[in-house]
């Protein structure tokens, strides 16, 4: 859609084929239908949360930034608000508003848009450009032709809003690289079982870190959430962006329940607890410290007899204690699918790709956007912010070819 509407801006005619009934489907369950549309913040912060190629980027992002971003929605009638983190979210916190006003921007720029209709191929004829296509309805087969062609056809994950991977198809017919692709930002399964009596548990402001042998991978404080499979939320997603496609067989991850005390001071916790309940089972006692659902997998963990009196808990099983709680160990099985995965690691690869232009150094002519490419980010509007701005380079080069 960006590319569309700047190479529109730029004088070009064109036509944009999209495979769905109406664009913008993966658009439209971002930011949990909220879609968090950029990050309002300066292209040296964009680029300090983008994992793979951040310096790829420098040209995309100088050319078109977050602000211009911003700036463009708002000039063609949507109102923007920031959250915590910077991140920018439609007013009225629905992202079928984002995929209206850019529908309706390309429809005032007379873009013509062919709706149900997927590129089978794409071909190349004397400097001339032919897609294929082929009409949902009847399978109708029909070719278009172009001097120039931008390939935005997103990546796996998700593939129920219309990324399937066919753009990395195309990439490679035409003969460029394609590095391999794993699910990101995506859940984690989680060898203990325990983790499923924790189902639903969401915690907040616990210390996560992600250790690959004694490598540490990732390691920071916030949210993070229990499932039937292991663990998701912020901190887990964000997490797999740094191992995604790897070996898991060495990583642990260590959860500090009690970030905001000491070894000691927890101890001191404890023992107060313990000692407004003296005559309570140890089962019993750890209500105060813990939610609900992790006091039976802790009392569990932990080797003390559960149904021993509180006043009879030792020193040694104290401490044992607040190592689990400063220490809570989960052994990584293996990430989720690309149906829960929010982006795709990997992709066409930047050697392959002017920085500059976003035009292929293969073959002049054709031109890569967005998460087709071998590019990603955490979470907080830079993967979307992304597509914007190497959609809207791709799209202005390939109008000024
Ligand atoms: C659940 C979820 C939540 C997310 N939330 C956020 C968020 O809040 N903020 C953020 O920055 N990022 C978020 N992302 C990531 C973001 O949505 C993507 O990085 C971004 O949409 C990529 O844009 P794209 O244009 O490259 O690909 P897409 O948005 O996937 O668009 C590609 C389009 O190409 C079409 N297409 C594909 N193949 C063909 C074909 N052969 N013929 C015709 N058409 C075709 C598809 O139908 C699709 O419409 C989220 C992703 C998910 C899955």
């Amino acid at each position: 859609m960006m590319a569309a509407l700047s190479a529109s801006d730029n004088g070009a005619e064109v036509i944009l084929i999209e495979k769905n009934e109406k664009l913008g489907k993966k658009v439209y369950i971002t930011g949990k239908g909220r879609c968090n549309v950029t990050n309002n913040s300066d292209v040296e912060n964009l680029l300090l949360h983008v994992i793979t190629n951040p310096k790829f980027l420098y040209s995309a992002f100088y050319t078109f930034d977050s602000y211009m971003m911003m700036e463009l929605l708002e000039k063609e009638g949507l109102r923007l608000k920031t959250e915590r983190g910077n991140r920018v979210f439609p007013e009225s916190d629905k992202s079928s508003d984002v995929i209206k006003t850019l529908r309706e921007a390309l429809k005032r720029r007379g873009v013509e848009i062919l709706y149900d209709t997927t590129v089978s191929d794409v071909e190349t004829e004397d400097g001339h450009f032919k897609a294929v296509t082929v009409l949902k309805e009847n399978k109708q087969k029909k070719v278009i032709e172009g001097d120039a062609v931008i390939i935005a056809t997103g990546g796996l994950s998700y593939p129920t809003t219309g990324s399937t991977g066919d753009g990395y198809r195309f990439a490679e017919d035409t003969g460029h690289q394609v590095k391999e692709c794993h699910p990101s930002l995506v859940p984690m399964n989680i060898k203990e079982e325990f983790v499923k009596e924790m189902q639903g548990l969401s915690l907040r402001n616990v210390n996560y870190t992600l250790k690959n042998g004694k490598k540490v991978l990732y390691d920071e404080q916030g949210e993070m959430l229990f499932t039937h499979f292991g663990i998701s939320g912020p901190l887990v997603l964000t997490s797999s962006c740094y191992c995604a496609g790897k070996d898991v067989s060495k990583m642990k991850i260590s959860i500090d329940l009690k970030p905001a005390l000491s070894k000691e001071q927890l101890d001191e916790r404890i023992l107060r607890d313990f000692s407004e309940c003296k005559n309570s089972f140890f089962k019993n006692s750890l209500g105060k410290l813990l939610p609900a659902k992790m006091v039976p997998v802790i009392v569990k963990l932990s080797g003390i007899d559960a149904e021993k009196k509180v006043n009879e808990i030792t020193k040694e099983e104290r401490a044992k204690l607040v190592e689990l709680l400063k220490n809570f160990e989960l052994t990584p099985a293996g990430f989720r699918s690309y149906n829960e995965a929010i982006i795709t690691k990997g992709g066409v690869s930047v050697k392959d790709i002017n920085p500059a232009t976003m035009e292929s150094k293969k073959m002049a002519g054709i031109y890569f956007a967005g998460e087709v490419i071998d590019l990603d980010a955490t979470t907080g509007g830079y993967n979307l912010q992304i597509a914007w701005s190497t959609g809207y380079l791709a799209g202005m080069s390939a109008a000024l070819l």
